[in-house]
């Protein structure tokens, strides 16, 4: 339960950050609400040799607009997330999600940019973010670059992220007005993680779908985007068979472990009555 000897750094900008963390390589960490790696470090899971606190850099935070895109910086809180009125407004499934991760205290502090950097096959906000086509501002020794959350989560706990990287913020195009959307998680009590989740969202015209886009959690080793699924139902009016088919098709590509949370082909189920859900509950709150 006491982690390794650390050295303590808290720089006030991210070139500083990013330049710690170059000079450090393999021996330095990110730390940001630090509700994952406190945790790993205490276990001796990790054992950074220096930890760059990113608490102290006012850039990382705060939610904007830019124009139909909603950039949220990393340091950015759960709970900052579910007080927002521009989320509400344009992304209300990221509050829905929000409330979902772990409870009031973790909240507080857990960051997106924490949660999304991670790689734990069990944070919910990743499939969130693929569901929603987001994308991450990375700074590093070379300067930004921007990386697609669909192909950003490589094995549990891997990410594209490089020694050195710091996660500045993460941007998400806003889904048409009108869309429809839901995370529907699964867990064992209240500040679990998921034994299976899933993210829906979708827009309806006349009644049939017209796009739709959805996202696992913790039923491989990394997120899933079930892009087969969803293409199943656009054109569709969300018929049970058709529902049933996509739900089939996002199944078979989940390959969970076998875990306190259940054997796989439970939580293999799981994921497929959390969709099922999902798809109700965003068919019912889209408008046409
Ligand atoms: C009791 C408990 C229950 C929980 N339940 C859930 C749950 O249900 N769902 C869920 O999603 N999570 C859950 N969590 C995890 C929680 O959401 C964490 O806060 C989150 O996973 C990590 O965010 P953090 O800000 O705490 O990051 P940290 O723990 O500080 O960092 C996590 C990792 O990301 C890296 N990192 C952090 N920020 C950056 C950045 N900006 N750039 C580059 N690397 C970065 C760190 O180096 C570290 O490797 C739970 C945690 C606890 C303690």
């Amino acid at each position: 339960m006491i982690p390794g000897a650390f050295a303590y750094h808290r720089p006030s900008s991210v070139k500083d950050a990013v330049g710690l963390l170059a000079q450090f390589g393999d021996d330095g960490r990110a730390l940001a609400g630090g509700h994952s790696l406190i945790p790993m470090m205490k276990l001796r899971l990790a054992t950074p040799a220096n930890l760059v606190d990113l608490a102290g850099i006012a850039e990382l935070k705060g939610i904007r607009a830019d124009g139909n895109d909603v950039v949220i910086g990393a340091m950015t809180t759960q709970h900052d997330l579910m007080g927002s009125e521009l989320l509400a407004s344009k992304l209300p499934i990221l509050r829905e999600t929000s409330a979902q991760v772990a409870d009031p205290q973790v909240r507080y502090v857990g960051t997106l940019g924490g949660n999304v950097a991670n790689g734990d096959p069990g944070n919910d906000m990743p499939a969130v973010m693929i569901c929603l086509g987001a994308s991450y501002h990375v700074m590093g020794k070379n300067g930004e670059r921007r990386l697609a959350a669909r192909g950003f989560y490589q094995g549990a706990y891997f990410t594209a992220l490089e020694p050195g990287d710091v996660l500045t913020a993460v941007r998400i195009p806003v889904p048409a007005a009108g869309h429809g959307y839901a995370y529907e998680k699964l867990k064992r009590k209240i500040g679990d993680y998921a034994t299976a989740a899933a993210a829906v969202v979708l827009t309806m015209s006349g009644g049939k779908a017209t796009s739709c886009s959805i996202g696992l959690t913790n039923v491989a080793e990394t997120p899933l985007w079930a892009e087969e699924a969803a293409k199943i139902l656009v054109g569709s009016t969300l018929d049970v068979a058709t529902v049933k088919r996509a739900v089939a098709a996002a199944e078979a590509i989940t390959a969970p472990a076998t875990d306190a949370r259940g054997p796989a082909a439970y939580r293999t189920k799981m994921a497929g009555v959390m969709l099922t859900r999902a798809l109700a509950a965003a068919k019912s709150r889209a408008r046409s």
